[in-house]
């Protein structure tokens, strides 16, 4: 049964532009609207699986509810091995469609950050939204990929495409070394021309927004050293200055002499004295001291995120300038974890929103703005970003991401899903 706000929603939907879709597209936009309840049907059954990233019975079982859906595509499926890098594992699936044309990856994950501990698990309706634990971060955004190539199926677009589909089963909490856990991906991401990231649609004051970039997500580790000793000597030549009053040099420079747009630095973790020490995990430290012994060591844990490659690196350099000026009879040592790239703004990525922007017109609605890259995290797509051009934000929308009480927009499933099924279906007609 369809719910009346649905028909409202299908009725604002249609008219005005339909004359600008071809007769398949139209296909498309009415095979969305039709397969409406049965695709929210199979995002409870999902949402209901809870698929708690260390839950890895529970990830792998939403993989086995996934499996037919792309095979019933015409989908080969294949299911990644991850237990040497602590995780679930990944479901990739292959499309092959007619040589020369573009080749494209579709990117979701199928875990989330409800552990079967959080009292978060169950999944309801409330009119227009549906409410549970990853029901739009990304269990949405894949119930949206498979409406999308259903929609192409039944307008006859889907044969000719090549699609590669990679779910990951640790997207929330990625597996150790990330170069064996995202090594797939990446893989998949140097065949792509062209990455679509079915994560959630960013959306402000009721309009719709186009994500073409992100920013990269990096850790640093700050050591510093110095002679302890009876504090009465501090600042002579033998005792120097310390490895506290080194740490906050070093800190306080970078608050003050790095700030630019697009950048931040967080620093989220310090410690100093006789000695610091930071724990394996690198999430707690220990340490002990007296205001009358200068402290031999401190320790602090950051990140730091950029808009492009070029912007890191030159902010872990001037890191690494500051770090080297070091005060009298103090040493100091940076270490630097690159972890998510940046996804750039490139003119590819801009050149693909406008595609979007264009089938946006056709199908009567307003054009989607870009949404600031400095206000969207890193995420899986971030891997592939150096080697295509790419869109994220291709899944639907919704409030309180990573929160009890997570809901999704229902009718952002339709838009999000026709918009897609179009732009791959234009892009698989020609060689990108
Ligand atoms: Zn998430």
């Amino acid at each position: 049964m369809r719910t009346a706000f649905l028909a409202a929603a299908a009725l604002a939907f249609a008219s005005p532009a339909m004359a600008q879709l071809s007769g398949a597209e139209q296909v498309m936009v009415s095979t969305v609207e039709d397969n409406f309840e049965s695709d929210v049907a199979l995002l409870e059954r999902l949402v209901a699986q809870n698929s708690g990233t260390h839950n890895h019975e529970g990830v792998r079982a939403v993989r086995e509810m996934l499996v037919p859906e792309f095979e019933a595509l015409g989908f080969t499926v294949e299911l990644v091995d991850q237990s040497h890098a602590q995780r679930a594992g990944h479901l990739i699936a292959r499309h092959a469609g007619a040589e020369g044309t573009t080749r494209m990856l579709l990117i979701g994950h199928m875990d989330t950050v409800f552990e079967p501990s959080s009292p978060f698990q169950e999944v309801y309706r409330e009119g227009d939204r549906l409410i549970g634990p990853g029901v739009v971060d990304n269990k949405g955004g894949v119930v949206t990929m498979l409406a999308a190539l259903r929609a192409m199926q039944a307008a006859g677009t889907l044969a000719d495409a090549n699609i590669v589909v990679v779910l990951t089963g640790d997207e929330e909490d990625v597996g150790n070394p990330l170069a064996d856990a995202r090594a797939e991906l990446i893989a998949e991401g140097q065949w792509a021309d062209v990455a679509l990231g079915f994560e959630s649609m960013a959306a402000r004051d009721g309009v719709d927004m186009g994500v073409i970039a992100r920013r990269s997500s990096n850790r640093w580790t700050l050591r510093t050293s110095g002679n302890t000793g009876h504090s009465s000597r501090i600042f002579s030549e033998r005792s120097g200055y310390g490895a506290i009053y080194e740490m906050v040099r070093i800190l306080d420079s970078f608050r003050r002499d790095l700030r630019e747009d697009g950048l931040t630095y967080n620093v989220g973790l310090m410690a100093g004295g006789t000695p610091a020490v930071l724990s394996e995990d690198l999430l707690n430290a220990t340490t002990t001291g007296k205001g009358n012994i200068v402290p031999d060591s401190a320790v602090a844990r950051g990140d730091l995120r950029a808009l492009t490659a070029e912007q890191t690196e030159a902010a872990f350099a001037a890191m690494q300038e500051i770090v080297d000026d070091h005060l009298p009879g103090t040493d100091a040592e940076l270490t630097v974890e690159l972890r998510y790239p940046s996804m750039a703004a490139t003119d590819g990525n801009r050149a693909l929103l406008d595609r979007l922007n264009a089938i946006n017109a056709d199908l009567g609605r307003p054009e989607m703005p870009v949404f600031p890259p400095s206000e969207r995290g890193a995420a899986d797509i971030s891997f592939v970003a150096p080697y295509t051009d790419a869109l994220a934000g291709m899944g639907p929308n919704g409030r309180d991401l990573h929160a009890e009480g997570e809901s999704l927009d229902l009718a952002t499933i339709v838009r999000q899903a026709q918009r897609a099924a179009i732009l791959m279906s234009r892009l698989a007609a020609e060689d990108y």
